[in-house]
């Protein structure tokens, strides 16, 4: 009997819980679904709602009243800038497995972001850092997340290009970010397990050094902002904490 229920438990033959919750983290039906979203009170893997704001989705009409045409090469850098935003304030709080954002359409899953930790003790300091805060004017919503398998919660045709039902599959498209930012995030973890001896402020200098030099990644040329401008951005996050702490009292 056990087996039996862990066998459907979380798929659509279970008839209590949830299956998207369960696999995607995210339901349309929200707190009004039938079954249930067992919202885990521990996990390594945190949900931010809807924080990634696509410019495409918000361009404004042209003169044909059609949203104007977003240069992909800016979009992806703006997408980027995000992501590298999302990590480097993510970082402070532990070893970063997994971040993904969503390019889905539906309300429920538009922008987004799910962040893996190495271990839920991180998570639950990030969740406690970021509640309340803001990024670019708006306020961060953030919950753990019972995802822990990525694998599981993506299409796979989306990655091969053959996803049919577009930006409103109920499974996550996860934007791809270009390998060299890649590299420079996720590489530091590697660097560090090698070095463990020196200190992690000497590490983190070192690092912001050598990725001032390093801004066009791919060598398709395009600015990127500035080391400082970038600084100034996440140090905005907390200025515009103290600002909407403000504004709500
Ligand atoms: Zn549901
Ligand atoms: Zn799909």
């Amino acid at each position: 009997m056990a087996e039996h229920l862990a066998s459907i438990f979380g798929t659509e033959k279970d008839r209590v819980n949830c299956p998207f919750y369960f696999k995607i983290g995210a339901c349309r039906h929200g707190d009004r679904c039938s079954r249930l979203h067992n919202r885990p009170t521990i996990s390594p893997t945190l949900l931010l709602p809807n924080l990634y704001q696509n410019p495409a989705l918000n361009a404004p009409p042209g003169p044909d009243g059609l949203p104007m045409p977003v240069d992909a090469r800016k979009s992806q850098e703006h997408f980027e800038d995000f992501y590298e935003d999302i990590f480097e304030e993510m970082d402070k709080y532990g070893q970063i497995e997994h971040l993904n954002v969503c390019d889905n359409l539906a309300d429920h899953m538009v922008g987004n972001v799910y962040i893996k930790f190495v271990d839920e003790d991180a998570a639950a300091r990030a969740l406690q850092g970021l509640t309340g805060r803001f990024y670019a004017g708006r306020p961060i919503m953030i919950e753990f997340s019972p995802v822990t398998d990525f694998r599981e919660a993506t299409c796979r045709q989306y990655e091969e290009n053959t996803c049919t039902r577009g930006g409103y599959c109920n499974f996550m498209h996860l934007r791809p970010i270009s390998k060299g930012l890649r590299k420079d995030l996720f590489g530091r973890y590697k660097k560090k397990e090698h070095s463990r001896s020196r200190s992690r402020s000497k590490e983190r200098r070192g690092d912001d050094k050598g990725r001032g030099r390093d801004r066009d990644r791919d060598g398709k040329g395009g600015k990127r902002e500035s080391s400082a401008e970038r600084r100034a951005k996440i140090a905005a996050w907390n200025k515009e904490r103290a600002g909407g702490a403000e504004a709500g009292h």
